[in-house]
This record gives structure tokens, C-alpha cells and sequence, in this order.
């Protein structure tokens, strides 16, 4: 197990105090009508909010006035991100686990027959994702320094970024592994990865000692002060998180804007995304074990909250979404996706080449999701919905990660890469993957969102990239 730098934790604890947020939310619950208005205005303004003003957007009830913030939302989403949505797909690695964590189907106590893959069935898996159009994974395994330590990790990562099919290869491998010491985010920033991502899971120190009883993410203040080590370890981009469904959501939100604010103090820079999982059924979870589940109304107004809170900040939804919820949430502020995900080590291969039956049984995935449906789907009801899918990953490959990344979107002037570049990569994807709906669909959202390029320059420069890629080139970027 890597050993932890004596004080790296210690140095940084501390940071999430629950009686500020306890009494934010409580001065929040008295805000009138008035107040709220106010707030949404300036939400919408995209300046961000502070904590005590999304304290009182969260409490507030009527009816009218959560319409006002949907419509807030979508403006600020529709000025800093347009139309476009980035596309992504989870690959799991290994399933080995040290922790108990009460939510999770890898956790400890739960046998099944564990795996991790080999380089050779990576290899496999990713030619599957790249195959569905995938360019950017996340890249996912449970914690067991001994069956899948942070070497095993950096040849995943070297293998799937060696790989070249036919048009494509993954360009982006964001991680999603356990917290680790300043060390071990050095090599994995050497690795070249794009954000690291860790959930907090729950902020609510009691909650969180009550999920996990176990296993060395059983320390609070190791897990919270992870990203702490990743900036200091160089990683430019974090991801956080929190599994709605352990605690109070309100309070975990708070705390995560807490935790935002205290990395841009120290670093300069906040998350560069965050996730809103929401808890689902796994194996030996389920869903009546736990009092503060989401309902759906209250996750919508989470999404369009965080919108208007930290409107620079992506917002990641997953498959644990139904479709059709998914698809309603693209308007309040989301601004990634994945997309025909598998929650299992080797669920790719499986699912599309129809393994013998006995080597699937005793395996188990991470938890159920709830949109089954394959990219190509899922590309096509997005144009649809009016928006425009984007595969690109230019920003990470041209070093605009961190500070550099959101001094261009705050100034707007990122908008002029974006859009051309969403369009260019999707185009790529309805050539060499789409299915001839998904084509005819993709076909007309592209020439509507061309026509929304304002800088005639601009567009004439995309229009040309254009005709190169259907005459073969691939991997055209602004
Ligand atoms: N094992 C590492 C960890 O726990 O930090 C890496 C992340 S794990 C592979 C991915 C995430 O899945 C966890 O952080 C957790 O939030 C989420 N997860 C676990 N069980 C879940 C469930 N039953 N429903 C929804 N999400 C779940
Ligand atoms: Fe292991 Fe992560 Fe699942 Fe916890 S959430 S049991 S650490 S895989």
C-alpha cells in the first residue's frame, strides 16, 4: 500500500465545517420570494453564487420560482456551453476492493469472482468503446494496492493511449481511482491524464465514518484532502462528487461548493467538473437501506443549482439516469454525458460479443444503470433535443487545463474553439460510426449549428475542415 506522506492530510483537514454550513442553511430557510429572485438574477448573470445564496435557492419551494431558476439555468448554460454536450463512456479495470463502503456492489464483504483485466483484454474492451465513436474514457477501478496497484493503472493507461483503430483512438483517459499520496498523482499526471476524479461520496463526517467501516478510504481527512494532493502533485483538472442518497443533499451541496472555495484559495483554481451520481441499486444494496434518496424533482434542481453556482465548472450526468429524465436534464445545465456504459470489469466485450455464459455468472457490476440504451442511440435523441454532440478533446491536448482553461471560458473567447470543434468531431463520429438515423439526424443538427457559428470566418474555416474529414482526414481541431 503507498505509504502516506506524514502531514499531507493533516496539513489540509479541516476545511468542511458543518456548523457554518448547518447555519448557512438555516439563515437560508428564511429568505423571501424577493430574495430568491434576486439570487437567481444574479445567477444568471453567470458571475457564480456564494454559499449562503445557494443555501436559499435550495430551500425555497414555490413553485413559480423553481421555474424561474430552470430558466436561469438554461440561459447560463445555453451562453457559457451552447448547445454542445461532450460524450464519454466509464471503463472498469479491475473490481478488487479493500473497502466496505455499505453503497457499493465491489465492496469488500461481497463475494463474487473478482477480476482485472489483462493488457490484452483492455485492449479488447477499448476496441469495443472506440468502435460505438467513444474518444474519452473515465477510467474506473476499486482500491487494492496489491491486485490492482498504481502500476497496473499507468499500463492501462499507456496501453489505451497506444491503441490506433481504423479512424479512431481514445484521446482523453480522465481516472477515477482512489485517493493516493502526492507521489502517485505525480505519475499519474506524468501519464498524461486528462481530470483526476474522486467523489466525496458524502461530506457528513458521521455519514461517512456510518458507509464506510472499513478499508483505508475509511479516513475522512485522506479522502478529502485528495484533490489537495493531486494540485499539488501538478494534475491541473479535478472532478468531484457526492452519491446523493447517503445524506441530506442540501448540506452536501453546500459542502461541496465549501470544498470548491477552499481549492480556489489554495490553488487558484476550483473543480473542473463535478458529478451528480445518484445512488442505485448494486448487488446486496438496495435502495430502501438508505433515508435521504433523491426524488427526481429535487435531483433537477440540484443540476440547475450547481448551474447557476459554479456556471464554469462541467456538470456530469451517467446512466444511472432513465432516458427520458436524462434528456429533460440536458436543459438545466448539463454539459457532459456518457453514454452506453457498463458497470462491470469486461462489460464492453460482454455485452457485444456474446461470451460463453460461464464466464459471466459470478461476475457483478459496480451498480445497476438505468438508461440502457447504446451511444448511437443516445447521439441521436440528443440531436433531437436541438443539441449538438461533441467527441472533442482539443483543450486537454493543446495544455488549456486548469487556471489557462478557465481564464478562456470565462472570457468567452473559448466559444470559438468549442463549437467548431464539437461539430468537426461529430462529424468524424456519423462517418465512421453512426447508423444511417443517427447520420440523417446528426446531418441536419450539424448544419444548424454551422449556421450558429457568428464570426463568418469561423465558419467558413469549420465548413472546409468539414469537406476535408468526408474526404478522408480525421482529427481536424481549432
Ligand atoms: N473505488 C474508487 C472510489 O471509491 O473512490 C473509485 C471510484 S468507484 C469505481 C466509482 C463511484 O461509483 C464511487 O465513487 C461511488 O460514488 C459510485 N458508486 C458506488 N456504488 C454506487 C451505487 N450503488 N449507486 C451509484 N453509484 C455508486
Ligand atoms: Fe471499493 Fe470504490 Fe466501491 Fe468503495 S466505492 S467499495 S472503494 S469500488
Amino acid at each position: 500500500m503507498p505509504s502516506k506522506l506524514p502531514g499531507t492530510d493533516q496539513q489540509f483537514a479541516g476545511f468542511i465545517r458543518e456548523d457554518e454550513i448547518h447555519d448557512t442553511l438555516a439563515a437560508g430557510k428564511q429568505a423571501s420570494n424577493e430574495a430568491v429572485r434576486r439570487i437567481i438574477a444574479k445567477g444568471r448573470a453567470a458571475g457564480g453564487l456564494s454559499l449562503a445564496e445557494t443555501a436559499a435557492l435550495l430551500q425555497n419551494g414555490d413553485p413559480v420560482i423553481q421555474q424561474e431558476l430552470f430558466d436561469a439555468a438554461r440561459e447560463v448554460k445555453l451562453k457559457i456551453y451552447g448547445k454542445r454536450l461532450v460524450l464519454f463512456a466509464p471503463l472498469y479495470v479491475s473490481d478488487y476492493c479493500l473497502n466496505n463502503c455499505l453503497y457499493c456492489g465491489y465492496r469488500r464483504d461481497n463475494i463474487f469472482r473478482r477480476s482485472r483485466l489483462t493488457q490484452e483484454e483492455l485492449a479488447e474492451e477499448v476496441r469495443v468503446l472506440e468502435s460505438l465513436g467513444h474518444k474519452r474514457l473515465a477510467l474506473e477501478a476499486g482500491e487494492h494496492p496489491d491486485a490492482c496497484p498504481l502500476d497496473y493503472i499507468l499500463d492501462c493507461i499507456n496501453t489505451i493511449y497506444s491503441l490506433k483503430f481504423k479512424n479512431g483512438s481514445i484521446r482523453r483517459i480522465n481516472v477515477n481511482i482512489a485517493a493516493t499520496t502526492v507521489e502517485e498523482y505525480a505519475r499519474l499526471k506524468a501519464a498524461r491524464i486528462g481530470t483526476y476524479i474522486l467523489f466525496q461520496e458524502t461530506y457528513h463526517r458521521d455519514t461517512y465514518r456510518r458507509m464506510h467501516p472499513e478499508g483505508p478510504k475509511s479516513d475522512y481527512d485522506w479522502h478529502t484532502t485528495a484533490h489537495h494532493r493531486a494540485m499539488q502533485a501538478g494534475i491541473d483538472d479535478v472532478g468531484f462528487g457526492v452519491l446523493l442518497g447517503l445524506y441530506d443533499y442540501k448540506f452536501e451541496l453546500l459542502a461541496m461548493l465549501m470544498h470548491a472555495r477552499e481549492l480556489e484559495e489554495t490553488f487558484g483554481v476550483g473543480p473542473h467538473t463535478i458529478s451528480v451520481p445518484r445512488l442505485r441499486p448494486a448487488f446486496g444494496v438496495t435502495l430502501d437501506q438508505f433515508p435521504h434518496l433523491v426524488p427526481d424533482e429535487d435531483f433537477a434542481r440540484i443540476v440547475a443549482i450547481l448551474r447557476l453556482a459554479v456556471p464554469y465548472t462541467g456538470l456530469i450526468l451517467s446512466t444511472r439516469e432513465r432516458a427520458a429524465f436524462r434528456d429533460q436534464l440536458l436543459d438545466l445545465g448539463v454539459s457532459q454525458t456518457s453514454a452506453g456504459s457498463c458497470t462491470g470489469v469486461g462489460g464492453y466485450r460482454r455485452e457485444n460479443s456474446k461470451a460463453e455464459p460461464e464466464e459471466t455468472l459470478d461476475t457483478a457490476p459496480q451498480f445497476s444503470v438505468d438508461d440502457h440504451r447504446s451511444p448511437d442511440q443516445v447521439l441521436q435523441s440528443i440531436c433531437q433535443a436541438g443539441y449538438l454532440p461533441s467527441y472533442c478533446t482539443a483543450c486537454y491536448r493543446q495544455g488549456r487545463t486548469g487556471d489557462r482553461f478557465m481564464e478562456l471560458a470565462k472570457s468567452g473567447k473559448i466559444q470559438d474553439v468549442c463549437q467548431p470543434n464539437a461539430i468537426l468531431t461529430f462529424k468524424e463520429y456519423l462517418l465512421d460510426y453512426g447508423s444511417p438515423q443517427t447520420k440523417q439526424a446528426g446531418e441536419e443538427a450539424i448544419g444548424l449549428h454551422l449556421a450558429e457559428i457568428k464570426n463568418g470566418k469561423l465558419r467558413a474555416e469549420t465548413a472546409e475542415k468539414l469537406q476535408r474529414i468526408e474526404q478522408g482526414e480525421r482529427d481536424l481541431y481549432m
